[in-house]
């Protein structure tokens, strides 16, 4: 059985009039029925209380090579760190070749602990959820939480589902939290950024085409909501256009 594609989100239509409010002024806004990113037709869930500790190391961008599985990028917390549920391989596609990455948020209600376990809980929370759904396994690859933790999420072995009719070759990331309803923490961007710029680098993906969820033509979604999108078009004009990885499928010579 194919595994189906996720579902657009249904915040659009209440995200008008918040506009102009500042990173730091958008925490706490309203109380938006909690909608999960690729889970838009669920029933609120009842989050982990927030719980308020101190702020993760921040690892240096792309930080020096220290051998095991992902080479580069092993800084990821293991799978093993937040989940015992095995995927069901019956219903996985083989991963082709990466040529797109692409930003998401949870979407579900504001998210703000910074700790391990609450974030722990909370992306086992959106796997239970997607398989609620008769998908393979939770749909991103990679999960980053507020106190600037990068997980693994599906196994990049495995295609994801995450942006609908665009999966192939399309590593997704999703941020934890609902980004209309509050901002990302300095330390998620930073931890964001880190991960898409190893990811850009290891498979030579040109920011022209890592994007944010709502910028796939057809994708009728909020998503990754709009303090972090907002966030997320800055980093792509600054920080991620100075990488300088090349399209190498228009490369001059
Ligand atoms: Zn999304």
């Amino acid at each position: 059985m194919k595994e189906p594609e996720p579902k657009s989100h249904a915040l659009d239509a209440v995200l008008n009039g918040v506009r102009g409010i500042s990173r730091r002024g958008f925490l706490a806004l309203g109380t938006l029925a909690a909608v999960g990113c690729a889970t838009s037709n669920q029933r609120a869930r009842k989050l982990p209380d927030p719980v308020w500790e101190g702020v993760a190391p921040k690892p240096a961008v792309c930080p020096p090579v220290i051998p095991n599985k992902r080479g580069d990028m092993a800084f990821v917390l293991d799978r093993a760190a937040w989940t015992r549920g095995l995927p069901d391989r019956s219903n996985l596609n083989p991963m082709l070749p990466v040529r797109y990455i692409t930003l998401h948020h949870d979407g579900m209600s504001p998210f703000l602990a910074k700790d391990q376990a609450s974030a722990a809980a909370r992306i086992e929370l959106i796997r239970v959820s997607h398989r609620g759904h008769a998908w393979a396994d939770i749909g991103y690859h990679f999960v980053v939480d507020r106190g600037g933790r990068v997980w693994e999420g599906r196994d990049l072995k495995w295609q994801g589902a995450h942006v609908k009719d665009h999966n192939e070759g399309n590593i997704g990331i999703c941020c934890l939290g609902n980004f209309d309803e509050q901002s990302p923490s300095d330390e998620q961007l930073e931890a964001a950024e880190r991960i898409v710029a190893c990811l850009m680098d290891k498979y030579r993906v040109p920011v022209s085409r890592v994007r944010s969820h709502q910028e796939w033509q057809g994708a009728r979604t909020a998503c990754p909501g709009r303090s972090l999108q907002r966030e997320f078009v800055q980093m792509r004009r600054n920080e991620l256009s100075r990488l300088g990885v090349v399209d190498e499928g228009t490369a001059r010579a």
